[in-house]
């Protein structure tokens, strides 16, 4: 298909303001596609060039693009400058001066989706000496025969700011609706993409083997798989009743988590993080001793690296942990704070696919492959049968000074990529404080007043996520707390994703002074969840949402978790409903 069209469809879709015409806008969108742009037409509509675990970066400086499209339209860099000045949108900037160019077109060429998805991924991977000219180049040439439409998608793609505002359960459901004209199929589409975390690879199975290829998908090496996710519940006695009785507990470590794939034969180790990133540069240790320390051809396991003092047995902050995700000086961080890896989980052992076994035999196989000493080691656990035990076992785990447990179903298999009671975690909470902090979505920010004036940052509007509906609700304004450096660094990074108006995904009865595409994650810690007229986390129709009391942030931007990571609705009730248990308790 033709790039015009696809910036046809990308303009409606920013024009929308609710997910289901999203939906319907994409469905016709991929309908128009040829089975063999379907993966390309996906991974350009989320703004990507491959999956985020292969790590090919767009994302070109603005200097760069702005240089290219001086050279397209016979502008002065300084004429492009002072446009997206004006605009505040290179790529609005870019379509104004490719309509007023200079310049006679070379030709009347129209551009293929392949051709525009080609280049980029050419601009994308091109390094060296030279570098810097040659991605101007051949940026300039496309921009040069694009219409001003095409000019500013085009613009925006390789500065990595798309911005369409359409996640990955929206996609999912647009490919449902394309092979069957319902929604219902999306639930098999999401175990696909949970398997293999790549939602072009899913995108073009079905279309190249419709739904039969979809029911083939296995776990593969090198191939990250969406993360389980825990569940929580308050007490023992919950968790217990809960699984029946009997559950294993392991403890739970407040460090990075980490999922490894080892091949003895090749020698390659690849680390992925929570949100599926590649951290293998990051980690040199693990990577290391996954090829040294693991009794296997090959394998994938999961677990929480951390940084441990092996002498004191002392386990370090999150805090320290997470310096350790940096791309300068590895080598010294890693002498200074080195990480251990408790595993917790095997996924694939020798082509053998492990996700559908029981936990307990997948926990007894890890056992047996990894050596326990070194870098990575078991996470500890016991088999509790009475919350007197999983009690006993917590307040060890908090004396430790562990965040707290994970209690596991011994029946259960894993279940990729969702929050299901087969994990349960419980953390240690402090007296008026909610029992745990919540990671909330930015979503606009106010401009400030009296001394904040100076800064233009007067505080937060912040959201969680609604999986079910797949957009994102508010629960509450931050507006205390912030230190100076903190202010001026939001104003800063939000600056940078201001959009015009509302995002499509975003459902909110209040108005910041800017609203922000969904993007950033913070950990925000809060007395009390109430329940709140005005904001639209859980609202539905008459009845009142849900808000947080006295909220504030704790650390900066989470950059492990993407906004679909953020705690969402369901968890809030939940989490409002233990809280209302808990007072009766200590009330009586
Ligand atoms: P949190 O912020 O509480 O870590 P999360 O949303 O990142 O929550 P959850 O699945 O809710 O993730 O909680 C489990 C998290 O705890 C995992 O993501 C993992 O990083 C960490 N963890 C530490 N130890 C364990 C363990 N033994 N088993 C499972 N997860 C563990």
């Amino acid at each position: 298909m033709l790039f015009e069209e696809v910036a046809s469809y990308y303009q409606k879709l920013e024009a929308v303001s609710s997910r289901l015409e999203m939906i319907d806008i994409l469905t016709e969108l991929f309908k128009k596609a040829k089975k063999e742009e379907m993966k390309k037409l996906v991974y350009m509509t989320q703004g990507i060039l491959s999956p985020p675990f292969e790590g090919v970066e767009i994302g070109m400086a603005e200097k760069l693009v702005e240089a290219s499209i001086a050279t397209a339209t016979g502008f002065s860099k300084e004429e492009v400058e002072k446009e997206f000045k004006k605009r505040g949108d290179l790529g609005e900037a870019a379509e104004y001066l490719v309509s007023k160019t200079k310049l006679k077109r070379l030709s009347s060429k129209k551009f293929e989706l392949s051709e525009v998805f080609d280049t980029m991924y050419k601009i994308a991977t091109t390094s060296g000496e030279g570098s810097q000219e040659a991605k101007i180049k051949m940026l300039a040439e496309l921009l040069a025969a694009s219409s001003p439409l095409e000019a500013r998608y085009i613009v925006r793609f390789s500065l990595g700011t798309l911005r369409l505002g359409v996640g990955d359960a929206t996609i999912l459901e647009a490919l449902s609706k394309l092979v069957t004209g319902e929604r219902k199929f999306k639930e098999q589409l999401e175990n696909a993409y949970n398997i293999c975390s790549d939602l072009g690879k899913v995108a073009e199975a079905l279309a190249k083997e419709g739904i039969k290829g979809i029911e083939n998908f296995k776990v593969e090496l090198f191939s990250p798989i969406r993360p389980a996710l825990a569940e929580r519940l308050p007490t023992a006695e919950e968790i217990l009743e809960r699984m029946h009785g009997k559950c294993a507990v392991e403890s739970k470590y407040d460090g990075l988590r980490a999922q490894v794939h080892v091949d003895k034969k090749s020698k390659r180790v690849e680390i992925f993080s929570r949100r599926l990133e590649r951290l293998t540069p990051m980690f040199p240790e693990i990577a290391k001793a996954a090829l040294e320390e693991i009794d296997a051809e090959s394998a994938i396991i999961e677990g929480e690296a951390i940084a441990y003092n092996e002498v004191t047995g002392e386990f370090h902050p999150f805090q320290e942990t997470i310096q350790r995700k940096r791309k300068h000086g590895v080598e010294e961080m890693s002498q200074e704070l080195p990480l251990h890896l408790f595993a917790f989980d095997l996924m694939y052992l020798d082509g053998e696919g492990y996700l559908d076994k029981p936990y307990h035999e997948r926990r007894e196989k890890l056992e047996k492959i990894i050596k326990n000493k070194g870098t990575i080691l078991l996470a500890d656990r016991i088999i509790a049968t009475s919350p007197k035990e999983l009690e006993k076992y917590f307040e060890e785990a908090i004396e430790k000074g562990l965040e707290g447990i994970v209690a596991k179903e011994l029946n259960s298999k894993y279940i990729a990529g969702a929050r299901k009671f087969s994990w349960i975690k419980m953390k240690r909470s402090y007296k008026g404080e909610l029992s745990d902090t919540v990671d909330l979505v930015i979503l606009g920010y106010y401009l400030g007043k009296g001394v904040r004036a100076e800064f233009k940052f007067g505080g937060l509007l912040c959201g969680v996520y609604n999986e079910k509906k797949d957009v994102f609700e508010t629960i509450t304004k931050i507006g205390t707390g912030f230190s100076e450096e903190q202010m001026k660094e939001f104003k800063e990074v939000l600056d940078k994703i201001k959009v015009k108006s509302k995002p499509a995904r975003v459902v909110s009865n209040i108005e910041p002074d800017f609203w922000v595409e969904p993007k950033y994650v913070v950990t925000v810690k809060a007395d009390e969840i109430t329940r709140s007229p005005t904001h639209t986390c859980g609202k539905e129709g008459d009845e009142s949402g849900y808000a947080l009391r006295f909220p504030r942030i704790v650390g900066g931007i989470r950059s492990d978790k993407s906004p679909e990571d953020a705690t969402t609705t369901k968890e809030i009730i939940e989490m409002f409903k233990m809280q209302k248990k808990e007072k009766l308790q200590e009330e009586s």
